[in-house]
């Protein structure tokens, strides 16, 4: 049975998107080289993860980082049952990334004008007609592709500061109206709060229902993983991670970025919640990876402590059965 993307029977109780290659890459100043980037999507895929935004089609001219994408693409869909998303901030990379053959789009729009303006130069109202435009690109091309609308400064913007949570609402509402398969809320800035998870995504779930799929943290100030834990008891079972929390923050120099995958997987297989994701082998992707971005910072408490004595995966039996103080029922 599949619901929003989940499907039930295979065994994963949470979904933990990858999204380094992308959100990772464009953040870092070194320029990874094709073969690395490949041999990084090979190995996290046979380490179990199932789903990799792998590039951003954005002007390779000012963006290098993502001069590669066809061959990139074309390694991620070598490789099944990878679900291959891009980024696609226009309706150019939308062209671009359909003709590429990727599974799934996300596009991101701002709630806030001042982040909007800074990051793409439009306007939230533009950007939304943009979307628009991506959707009829995606209809018009006949392929069922999934297209991701992932709202941006969803908590906080370090331009306007606090965002108004009925702002979210309307916005999640006009994009699914416009026709987005699935809504992602991004705390981009590392602003969130666990008591803000909670009220903003109850707010966005009684405005779109279960079209609110994901959330996107980063751990700028150190709450990712509690707001992980907040966002999975308001009913949220898709997360976005980087390995390494790779990236960084553009608006808080030397701070960390997005929550950090090995960290993520931890918790939620020592709350007995599985994501089909095995971690030592991810801990071996992060040294794969690592290898090739010399000099880059990498964060991760897993990686720095290693597992706890006795530890091991699936073995949380007593955590499935209710002990994490979560109401599994509610979660899957
Ligand atoms: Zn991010």
């Amino acid at each position: 049975m599949h619901i929003w993307g989940l499907d039930l029977n295979s065994g994963i109780d949470i979904e933990v998107v990858e999204v380094g290659p992308r959100d990772g890459l464009q953040n870092v100043s070194t320029v990874m080289p094709t073969a690395a980037k490949k041999a990084w999507l090979s190995a996290a895929t046979a380490a179990g993860v199932r789903e990799i935004e792998v590039c951003s089609f954005v002007p390779p001219a000012r963006f290098p980082q993502f001069a590669d994408n066809q061959p990139v693409i074309a390694h991620a869909l070598s490789l099944p049952p990878l679900t291959v998303c891009a980024l696609v901030p226009n309706a150019r990379g939308a062209t671009d990334a359909l003709a590429a053959g990727v599974h799934k789009l996300c596009f991101t729009l701002s709630v806030s004008s001042g982040h909007s303006l800074a990051n793409v130069r439009k306007t939230p109202g533009a950007q939304l007609e943009e979307f628009r435009k991506i959707i009829e690109i995606r209809d018009a091309s006949g392929r069922r592709v999934a297209v991701t609308g992932g709202l941006s400064t969803a908590f906080g913007c370090s331009i306007e500061g606090t965002i108004d949570g009925s702002a979210v609402c309307r916005m999640a509402a006009k994009l699914v109206e416009a026709g987005a398969d699935e809504v992602s809320l991004a705390d981009t800035v590392g602003y969130a709060s666990p008591s803000d998870i909670r009220r903003v995504v109850r707010a966005v779930r009684r405005e779109i229902g279960p079209a609110l799929t994901a959330l996107h943290l980063h751990d700028t100030r150190g709450l990712g993983l509690a707001n992980v834990l907040a966002g999975l008891e308001s009913g949220i079972k898709a997360f976005d991670a980087s390995l390494g929390g790779l990236g960084g923050c553009p608006y808080a120099p030397g701070a960390s970025g997005n929550i950090c995958t090995e960290d993520l997987v931890f918790m939620l297989e020592s709350m007995g919640l599985r994501t089909g994701i095995d971690l030592e082998a991810l801990l071996c992707v992060r040294d794969l990876v690592k290898g090739s971005l010399p000099g880059e910072a990498f964060h991760g408490a897993l990686a720095r402590a290693g597992l706890p004595k006795g530890w091991s995966q699936g073995g949380a039996d007593a955590a499935r059965e209710g002990g994490a103080g979560i109401d599994l029922g509610d979660i899957r």
